[in-house]
């Protein structure tokens, strides 16, 4: 698995080059893949020219290392050499310059915020900031306390006057159970906003509440079961967490608050939390796209909401190595049980093996009963935009129909004001197309429901449309009484079809609020 191939890097189908959240990669030079960077950093060469040292790291001093050959880069709060890392940087040397001498942590988190650069950099720490910049007024990262973890940012903004109100929580018990009440202030507030992990004797639950993140941390002071149950009373915005004793003693209080406990910080300030999923099945699908389920732990409660992603986690050759996925249902035609109702204990996944990939080899090499960290769910889209929707238009390049798995689904299954649902699907080949099958027969099922394969590279035996997505293909497509409707159109593939597809869209006059598109 450790070949890299010799051709250009990275190659025109490399996810290395595919941008993500819109930025442009550059090519990078033979032997600088992430592959062979991970091997420079295991060769026991001095990275960072301080023979092993770690430093206190002035302002002053980070400021005059800002050359290409001398460049370093502070983020959360640590100091990173990155001169021995640029010819290896998917985004171009440019792009690190950009916070030469400086804290990147902003530059980094607008970009990147989940690739794992604690693992990737470890090689080139020079230290830490000797004096850290002075935290916001007002921000409830204040009371950090480090606990084997990187600091987060020191400048993370300070909560907006428009933010939502801080929530607080409560806890009382009975003879068995202890039940913490998370008072969120929020109406709506659905099981899907809230993650928990019980870990140990520690308790951490997230709640997503706009687009903040509410955190409680604490640990427990008594034992309990490893499983709970979760309740969450929506018109009030009222979230209960019902915990069973291990021994019939009153508690005299909760516990200890943890790092972050009781603190409310914008979503992409709070860090991504990890817990290990077993996997439990692995189903061939296309030559080279498989369906994996992952079983998450008793003690975790996470539902991935309709059009978001997770990041998946595995060691490679001793780093860290973190790529995005999309959770599908099971199939298309089950019946589709919205998160809330669904035994959430299960997460699916189509993937495609890239069989000179760096990641994907790694999974499809996983046995039943291995393990893979799962991420938090992230991502923009918000299922409201499919409310009252009447045509809704899907655009799928190859994987990219991952995210629509769910939200045909889902639109089947709860807009009663849907009236037209179309995928334009797009692949090379026809052994290419995901659930083919599933997709025709759906079609065939429900009248609502139409399907149009294109294929880049097909055959002379494909009567169905040929080529890339083109203004031709896409005004026909389009081509309905869309006058008056409310329309969606979403669209996700490698990111220069996105591109180009957003804008044919515009050239057709769809506006910004019918188009959404899929990106890291
Ligand atoms: P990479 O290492 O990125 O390689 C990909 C390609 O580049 C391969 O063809 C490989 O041959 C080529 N390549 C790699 N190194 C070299 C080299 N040195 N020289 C020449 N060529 C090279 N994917 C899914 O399958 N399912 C999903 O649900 C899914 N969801 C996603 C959600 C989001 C938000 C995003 C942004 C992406 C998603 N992806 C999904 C893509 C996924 O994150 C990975 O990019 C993909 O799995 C490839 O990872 P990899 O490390 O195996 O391949
Ligand atoms: P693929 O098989 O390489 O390509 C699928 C189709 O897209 C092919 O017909 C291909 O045509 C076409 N295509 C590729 N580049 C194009 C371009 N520049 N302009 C127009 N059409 C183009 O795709 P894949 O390997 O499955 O990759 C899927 C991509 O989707 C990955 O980049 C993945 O990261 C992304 N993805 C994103 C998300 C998300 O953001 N939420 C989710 C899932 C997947 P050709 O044969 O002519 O190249």
């Amino acid at each position: 698995m450790l070949n890299v191939p010799s051709q250009c890097f990275p190659a025109p189908s490399s996810q290395q080059r595919s941008a993500s959240g819109g930025r442009s990669k550059v090519p990078l030079k033979q032997g600088r893949s992430l592959m062979d960077w991970i091997r420079l950093t295991k060769s026991g060469k001095d990275l960072t020219g301080l023979k092993g040292r770690l430093i206190e790291v002035t302002e002053e001093e980070l400021k005059k290392h800002n050359k290409r050959d001398d460049c370093w880069i502070c983020i959360r709060g640590f100091v990173y050499n990155v001169s021995p890392y640029m010819e290896y940087h998917p985004g171009g040397e440019d792009e690190l310059m950009r916070a030469a001498g400086s804290d990147g942590t902003d530059l980094f988190d607008q970009v990147h915020r989940w690739v794992n650069y604690e693992s990737m950099l470890k090689e080139c720490l020079v230290g830490r900031m000797a004096v850290k910049p002075a935290i916001p007024k007002g921000s409830h990262e204040g009371k950090k306390v480090l606990n084997g973890m990187l600091p987060k940012s020191p400048v993370t903004d300070p909560l907006p006057k428009e933010g939502p109100s801080s929530p607080s929580y409560d806890w009382f018990q009975t003879d068995s159970l202890v039940t913490i009440v998370i008072y969120t202030k929020q109406k709506g507030i659905s099981l899907d906003s809230v993650i928990i992990d019980h870990q140990g004797d520690s308790i951490r639950a997230e709640v997503i509440v706009k687009d903040y993140s509410y955190l409680l941390h604490i640990e427990l002071c008594h034992d309990v079961q490893e499983d709970f149950s979760v309740r969450v009373i929506e018109n009030v915005g009222k979230i209960e967490i019902i915990l069973r004793k291990r021994e019939n003693t009153s508690w005299k209080c909760l516990g200890r608050p943890l790092e972050n406990d009781n603190s409310l910080i914008p979503k992409k300030d709070r860090g991504l939390c990890y817990r290990k999923c077993q996997l439990i099945s692995k189903e061939d699908v296309t030559h080279d796209t498989k369906l994996l389920c992952v079983m998450l732990p008793p003690s975790t409660h996470l539902q991935v909401p309709v059009g978001q992603h997770v990041y998946l986690k595995l060691t490679i050759t001793g780093t860290e190595i973190v790529k995005p996925y999309t959770p599908v249902s099971d199939s298309l035609l089950s019946e589709f049980k919205e998160p809330v109702l669904m035994n959430n204990k299960y997460i699916y996944f189509l993937i495609k093996i890239y069989p000179a990939g760096l990641f994907t080899p790694e999974l499809d090499h996983l046995q039943i009963g291995d393990f893979v960290s799962v991420s938090n769910p992230e991502g923009n889209f918000k299922i409201s935009r499919l409310q009252e929707l009447e045509d809704l238009y899907l655009l799928a390049a190859g994987t990219g129909f991952t995210p629509m798995v769910k939200i045909m689904n889902y639109a089947l299954t709860y807009l009663p004001s849907l009236r037209t649902m179309k995928l334009m699907f797009f692949n090379k080949t026809e052994d290419d197309i995901i659930w083919r099958s599933q997709l025709e027969k759906l079609a065939c099922k429900d009248k609502r429901f139409d399907v149009e394969f294109v294929l880049s590279a097909s055959t002379s035996d494909w009567n169905g449309k040929q080529g890339r997505i083109s203004p031709a293909l896409l005004s026909e497509f389009l081509k309905t009484n869309l006058d008056k409707s409310k329309v969606l159109i979403c669209i996700c593939g490698p990111t220069p079809f996105t591109e180009e597809g957003i804008k044919l869209l515009h050239d057709l006059n769809f506006s910004k609020d019918e188009i959404h598109s899929f990106t890291a």
